[in-house]
């Protein structure tokens, strides 16, 4: 049977301050900092992962907070857009919230939905919509509770510097099915009912530059280890160049680069963010890989503290 991915499994992108991160995206947008740990590659900077409840693949956003980077240029061959899905009537409530916290934002519409878009610390740009397709969070914190909560990603949008080779990616070899045209966009839609809607730019547009406030990569779900080896072998058939299987602890990746320039993950739902800490308490301490287990004093040594803090605009 063909392989079709059920939709986003996580996004992660670039900045510069961890706490500001953590104050932005738990202490304003409500979600849960699931896993504390470091970039496996560069143990010297944080791996932060933001999602639901329990970061259930389609929920979770990743940083790696670089102190001293360039910033850099939201264009071409990135994901331009990490879309947030809310319940639905529940768009007052964050456009009070933003207006609380002093975030600017536009309303938009797009195939006959409206967003709020707006723009993190670094400038990394992410929009709200509200749809009833989606399981609510679990997760209450400060002044968001569970009932108004980020469900998890509605989606993306992608900008390719090829859009007709993503798209036929997307259609062909990921599995999604084109659901529409408008304004300057096609939509794809996958299986699962969160991290589920993609728009790819129809037009050429200008390129962008990696750094702080960009995406370095999106990540699609694949159920298990199986699947996983099946997407590897698909992806590689179809004239991609996929990395070996790497293990991320709460997950196995496989990494390509697209045709428009974007890179693609592939990512299994399991062992997920409990496979190293109880559900109750994710995100609570700095966890390590064993082999860099015998480095932590060196490691903590040489990241800043963060916490997870209700702000000032809840508090009162
Ligand atoms: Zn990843």
């Amino acid at each position: 049977m063909a392989l079709q991915t059920a939709g986003i499994h996580h996004i992660t992108a670039f900045v510069r301050n961890a706490q500001v991160t953590v104050d932005f995206y738990s202490g304003i947008l409500g979600l849960r900092l699931v896993k504390k740990t470091i970039n496996f590659d560069a143990p010297e900077v944080y791996h932060l992962y933001f999602g639901d409840q329990i970061g259930s693949p389609g929920t979770i956003i990743t940083f790696f907070p670089w102190r001293d980077s360039r910033q850099g240029r939201i264009g071409a061959g990135q994901v331009g857009t990490t879309t947030y899905v809310v319940p639905e009537g529940t768009l007052d409530f964050w456009q009070e919230r933003l207006d609380r916290f002093d975030i600017p934002f536009a309303e938009t519409e797009r195939f006959g939905e409206s967003y709020l878009q707006l723009e993190d610390p670094d400038g990394l740009r992410i929009e709200l919509v509200a749809r009833a397709e989606g399981a609510n969070s679990a997760w209450s914190f400060g002044g968001v509770p569970a009932e108004k909560a980020i469900k998890g990603f509605g989606g993306a949008i992608l900008l390719s510097a090829a859009p007709e080779r993503t798209a036929a990616l997307l259609e062909q070899v990921m599995g999604l099915a084109k659901v529409g045209e408008e304004g300057g966009y096609a939509r794809y839609r996958s299986t699962a009912d969160i991290g589920n809607l993609i728009d790819v730019n129809v037009e050429p547009v200008a390129h962008g530059s990696g750094g702080a406030g960009t995406v370095h990569h999106i990540a699609w779900r694949a159920k298990d280890d199986e699947e996983h080896a099946r997407w590897r072998a698909l992806v590689e058939g179809s004239g991609y160049h996929p990395t070996p299987i790497v293990d991320r602890q709460y997950f196995n990746a496989v990494y390509f680069r697209e045709e428009g320039g974007i890179l693609f993950e592939i990512a299994t739902d399991p062992p997920g963010f409990a496979r190293d800490e109880a559900p109750d308490a994710l995100g609570e301490h700095l966890m390590l890989p064993d082999w860099y287990e015998p480095h932590r004093a060196v490691i903590e040594a040489n990241l800043s503290p963060i916490q997870v803090r209700v702000l000032e605009g809840d508090a009162q």
